[in-house]
């Protein structure tokens, strides 16, 4: 599918920085920077070559800087690409887009290259999604996650199941042709075996998306406990060893900021802190509804109790109501600095994890726990994890179809029937890597990236 128009826009951040780098692709891509370069004459050069030179608007010099050479097919987007990586001066920048322009190329909107790349064959709808992934990744097991399915791994798996499904789909719908002569070319007991097994697989990955969610998006993670236990004590001494991670998140895409502390490369959520922050007592009636249901929502909870404020049975009895919402929760003693031997020794019926949040003992302790209740599972770089909705809903939709082939098989239905669910079951695969693909749902995933990307 080729675009006649070419593309330009800033690659890099705006903002400060030694270098910033743009980016054209389309067909005039080196005839453009070639009419505004001093240097070698960029047509007679080979791909994947680098050239210095200045860039000029008349006799003026804009920048010096060097040009990269992509020739198609061999790019990000599979047509010609010119990167210019020039000084980050916002002034330079502007004025090299504004004569990229002038000289034919037009602005390229949000993740236009990344369509390009994809409508051209360079990678899948998942991979593309994943770039988008990758640069939003703020730990390692979101990285590795990422990387993985933008790698391909996710695609393999997709793209075996519906070649096996098309073969299958093909012969039962062979068998249309002869209908009047009740053949069947597909073996019904072979189909039904490749059924049961494709759905294995398919709801393997439908189970791996609590883990893969998990690890892109965060555990999301509710520290609760009567007023005064020391929640926001303990929220801030987890974060203040993060405070440059927990920075660094807000230039990202996400909507919301919210309290993340990354422990071993997993990264935990506290959600809407300010509510929990307000939360009043668990037990009172005011307010209890609100914060169960937050703790419900929760992947995990932290109990914290106080000694100085509560009994062994009156923590017990919260422990009990913690204990009936379902949720995983890890049993927090804290202000251990003010508790005597006894009382520790009392305590120790709960069995729970002492520590003091104020002198940052015992926290350690708390984050391997934390990891330990979550049980992820130790991924491998060749784990395939679904960790997007859209993939997992459009895997139930296979799932589904899949259900009705099984029951066709079963019931002995025509094979006209047969064909229509493997058909459906082949859509809602495609679905995931594009081959079916609307231009609403190209523009709704294409629009949330970023422009030069
Ligand atoms: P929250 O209402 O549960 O958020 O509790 P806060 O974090 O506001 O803490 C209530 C009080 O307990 C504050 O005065 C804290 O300084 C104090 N506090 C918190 N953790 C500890 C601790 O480990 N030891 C001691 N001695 N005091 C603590």
């Amino acid at each position: 599918m080729a675009n006649l128009d070419t593309i330009v826009a800033l690659a890099t951040a705006t903002g400060s920085g030694a270098i910033a780098v743009i980016r054209l692709s389309g067909p005039q891509a080196i005839p453009i920077v070639k009419g505004v370069f001093k240097g070698k004459d960029l047509a007679k050069q080979a791909s994947h070559t680098v050239h210095f030179g200045t860039i000029r608007n008349g006799t003026e010099i804009l920048d010096e800087v060097l040009v990269s050479l992509f020739v198609a097919p061999h790019s990000y987007t599979r047509e010609d690409v010119v990167e210019i990586s020039a000084h980050n001066s916002r002034y330079i920048i502007e004025r090299i887009l504004e004569l990229l322009i002038q000289r034919g190329a037009r602005a390229a909107r949000p993740g236009e290259f990344t369509l390009r790349a994809f409508l051209n064959g360079q990678m899948d709808l998942s991979q593309a999604e994943a770039v988008a992934d990758l640069i939003a990744s703020t730990s390692a097991a979101s990285h590795l996650v990422a990387m993985q399915q933008m790698r391909g791994g996710f695609s393999t798996v997709l793209k075996q199941l519906r070649e096996q499904l098309i073969q299958f789909a093909s012969l039962v719908e062979l068998e249309l042709d002869f209908s009047e002569e009740d053949v069947e070319f597909a073996n019904r007991s072979q189909l039904e075996a490749l059924i049961v097994e494709i759905n294995r697989v398919i709801h393997k990955l439908i189970g791996s998306f609590e883990q893969g969610n998990v690890l892109k998006n965060g555990v999301p993670v509710v520290i609760a406990g009567r007023p005064n236990v020391g929640k926001s004590t303990l929220l801030n001494t987890l974060l203040n060893e993060e405070r440059a991670i927990v920075s660094d998140i807000a230039g990202t895409t996400r909507d919301t900021i919210e309290d993340e502390v990354n422990i071993h490369g997993v990264t935990f959520r506290f959600i809407d802190t300010a509510g929990i922050r307000d939360t009043r007592d668990v037990i009172e009636a005011k307010g209890v509804e609100r914060t169960r249901e937050k703790m419900r929502k929760a992947r995990l909870i932290v109990y914290l109790a106080d000694p100085q404020q509560d009994d062994l049975d009156e923590i017990k009895s919260q422990l009990a109501e913690v204990a009936q919402l379902g949720v995983p929760y890890v049993t927090v003693v804290n202000k251990v600095d003010l508790l005597t031997r006894d009382h520790v020794d009392t305590l120790n019926a709960i069995n729970p994890l002492f520590i003091s949040a104020k002198n940052n003992t015992g926290v350690e302790e708390l984050k391997e726990e934390l990891l330990r209740k979550v049980n992820l599972h130790k991924l491998d770089a060749g784990d395939v994890l679904v960790t997007n909705v859209r993939h997992v809903e459009a895997l139930r939709r296979t799932e589904e179809a899949l259900q009705g082939v099984l029951l066709g098989i079963k019931g002995s239905v025509t094979s006209d029937f047969l064909a229509m669910d493997i058909r459906q079951a082949l859509h809602h695969l495609g679905e995931i890597t594009g081959s079916v693909s609307t231009d609403d749902l190209l523009d709704n995933i294409f629009s949330k990236f970023c422009i030069g990307k």
